[in-house]
């Protein structure tokens, strides 16, 4: 058995995932009323505080464990959470990363992601909520289920399901990786479908492109052109982050190469050659954004009973889709060497 599948099948007991975007024009968020403060926590690390929320990179909100480990060890997920994916299987050195997302966890992914919509919602944030979601699972292992009107504690169990909801505001943010209970996805209006996909990638547990530790190799970040209260938005991912490849200028997860500049002529971001074409300039999921949640994920059909059911298309980690075959034999792996879904209990789940 691939260890890549271990997390899905650890969780798919739970059913459940979620997703999330954020911007790469930031204007929506400098644009906010919202009082914005700076705090220094006790390990250096600085973050935004803003209302009662406190935020990183611009676009990503903390929950409280998070800041509580951010504050005490500088990093966002506690040491407890470290078990790499394929336990029992493989050791850290020999996974496969791809792009900068999460250190993955069958804690801070999802199984589907749970969503629902706040009935705040314009007809056009929805829309673009939808356009999004389809843009992940067409290109994806990543799936969504469409939980709005239902209950958020489980009926049998009394657990709080892990949901994202996709709530209208006046800024583009959202957690990183699935967080537990309810995790609120912001998106502000009259955004292009691309800000809730990248919101989304967020939410499936990816962090910005230019946060690689490795990011200085491939481009030149301007600070001075920054904001003094912005400039942390530009810090490098150092720990409990997984990533693997070239810098991928055209990520979904990267920020514009104007982004935050004070002079606007004057790009904060630049390639090395001192150009800048190209950069954040993406209006859907790159080939390498890809990589990191077809190697994490697996595309499941939502049921009501406990038959892990495939989606006809399954990807790869390495982007390519599985033969017929091979589907079949991932599908009987996961449900003791039965290939055959029962056909029943497949649950309505409309984006
Ligand atoms: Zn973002």
């Amino acid at each position: 058995m691939k260890n890549y599948y271990f997390l899905a099948l650890m969780s798919l007991g739970l059913l459940y995932a979620s997703c999330s975007k954020d911007n790469h024009d930031q204007s929506s968020n400098l644009a906010s009323k919202e009082k914005v403060e700076l705090v220094t926590l006790k390990s250096g690390v600085v973050v935004e505080k803003r209302g009662n929320q406190y935020l990183i990179g611009g676009d990503v909100v903390l929950s409280e464990a998070q800041f509580k480990s951010l504050e005490e060890t500088g990093d966002m997920f506690p040491k407890k959470e470290l078990k790499p994916v394929s336990i029992g299987e493989q050791n850290e050195e020999s996974i496969q990363f791809k792009n900068v997302g999460v250190y993955p966890t069958p804690y801070n992914l999802w199984a589907m992601v749970r969503y629902t919509l706040s009935p705040n919602l314009t007809a056009y944030t929805k829309q673009t909520i939808t356009e999004a979601i389809n843009h992940w699972e067409a290109n994806t292992n990543v799936r969504f289920y469409n939980a709005t009107g239902q209950p958020t504690i489980d009926p049998t169990y009394g657990f709080a399901y892990p949901y994202v909801e996709f709530t209208q505001s006046t800024v583009n943010n959202s957690f990183v990786g699935r967080v537990g209970g309810k995790q609120i996805l912001n998106l502000a209006q009259w955004q292009p479908a691309y800000v809730a996909i990248h919101e989304i990638g967020h939410a499936i547990g990816l962090y910005h492109e230019m946060s690689r530790p490795d990011r200085d190799n491939f481009v030149n970040v301007n600070i001075s052109n920054v904001p003094t209260g912005n400039q942390h938005n530009f810090d490098k991912k150092t720990t409990n982050y997984s990533y693997i490849g070239a810098f991928d200028f055209s990520s979904i997860m990267m920020y514009g190469a104007f982004d935050f500049a004070i002079n606007s002529s004057v790009p904060v971001i630049t390639k090395k050659d001192g150009t800048t074409s190209g950069i954040g300039n993406a209006t859907g999921l790159s080939f390498n954004d890809r990589l990191w949640p077809n190697s994490y994920y697996v595309p499941y059909i939502a049921r009501s009973d406990v038959y892990a059911e495939l989606a006809p298309v399954v990807y790869k980690p390495d982007n390519t889709v599985m033969t017929a075959q091979e589907r079949l034999n991932l599908q009987a792996q996961l449900n003791n060497g039965n290939p055959n879904p029962p056909n029943c209990c497949r649950i309505p789940n409309v984006h």
